[in-house]
């Protein structure tokens, strides 16, 4: 039995779901106030989301959490955590993976209820605050909500013993961050980085786009840094995926985990995901200027 088992046909429908297009993407979230159990999948960190990613980082004094989904997916996140005996309003810093509507939608109500500081990276802060998409895709807004602490690349955020690093990797969205961590299981360190963006968008205008002009080289710079990378032992996506194989067994992951990508999983990712966008490159240029 693949440890996905449960999830290979709902992750084969919404696998590629990071890469839609706006119509699309307008679609799914009829589907996002769908549930799924919450459990720790490593270390202090939990998965408290929906149909799209949301982690819970516990800490002694008051929580971390990463993501909130789309609008619909408020009370699930609420429930989930309650459901794995912490409290809401311990919910003390805010941070996201990038600012698109299934990721960040969900702030605004999730801030009123927690009081929480909201953490995000330039152009993603931008996007909190304003309400309005300000990536290449331009996709559905969010109602705005304030950045407490507008951040740039290499910046941590520190709470309760826990730090978790930013590394900017624009391209997806203007702000698009890479979280990084370590955390503790059975005496041993694990590298934890929940995912943040890579490409753009199938179907997006690459080049002279007026809300993201510089879209191509910092897609590009956000993938020479991902391969420069240390693969991290567990990354956590913020959508569902199908490792079509066992997770490495070697880290102690939990077996639920439907997001997890090993090292291994992860490199192969990073190259995917530079493939696609030579082909979405080579498709823009062979495309002549209206
Ligand atoms: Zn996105």
């Amino acid at each position: 039995m693949s440890r996905t088992t449960g999830w290979v046909l709902r992750s084969a429908a919404i696998a590629s779901v990071a890469l839609y297009g706006a119509a699309e993407g307008v679609e799914r979230i009829q589907n996002g106030s769908e549930a799924a159990e919450p459990f720790r999948i490593i270390g202090n960190i939990h998965w408290v989301g929906g149909e799209y990613g949301s982690y819970l980082i516990t800490t002694p004094e008051g929580h971390i959490l990463h993501d909130t989904g789309t609008n619909e997916m408020h009370e699930v996140i609420v429930s989930n955590v309650e459901t794995l005996g912490f409290d809401v309003e311990d919910i003390r810093i805010m941070i996201s993976s990038h600012a698109h509507f299934d990721h960040v939608q969900g702030h605004a109500a999730m801030k009123r209820a927690t009081g929480a500081r909201v953490v995000a990276l330039g152009g993603d802060a931008a996007a909190l605050e304003s309400g309005q998409d300000n990536s290449a895709g331009g996709f559905p807004g969010l109602e705005p909500v304030a950045v407490d602490r507008v951040i740039e690349d290499g910046d941590t955020v520190t709470l309760g013993g826990v730090t978790l690093r930013a590394l900017w990797t624009p391209g997806h969205t203007q702000g698009a961050t890479m979280w990084m961590m370590t955390v503790q299981e059975d005496g041993d360190s694990y590298s934890v980085a929940f995912r943040g963006g890579e490409i753009p968008n199938q179907g997006v205008q690459l080049f002279g786009n007026p809300r993201h002009p510089t879209v191509v080289a910092d897609t590009r710079a956000t993938l020479e840094k991902l391969k420069g990378l240390e693969p991290p032992d567990v990354l956590l996506h913020n959508h569902p995926r199908d490792l079509g194989r066992p997770f490495n067994p070697a880290v102690p992951v939990s077996a639920r985990c439907f997001t997890c990508l090993d090292a291994e999983a992860w490199t192969d990712f990073v190259a995917q995901a530079e493939a696609s966008f030579d082909e979405m490159l080579r498709e823009a240029e062979a495309t002549p200027d209206p």
